[in-house]
């Protein structure tokens, strides 16, 4: 049997666009049909951006 693939999420730096987080989607599911958004530390911008959910 084939495994299930695993859906997931990128979280993109809302600042230099680049693609800093993965999650997986399961661990979102009570926020479905909502974009996720949040602060994280961007590596590139060396501080917290906006983080947008990309699909
Ligand atoms: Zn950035």
């Amino acid at each position: 049997m084939a495994g299930k693939r695993k859906a997931y999420v990128r979280l993109q730096c809302a600042v230099c666009k680049r693609f800093n987080y993965f999650i997986h989607s399961s661990k979102r599911k009570a926020d479905a049909g909502t974009k996720l958004e949040m602060k994280k530390h961007c590596s590139n911008c060396k501080k917290h951006t906006n983080h947008k959910e990309a699909k």
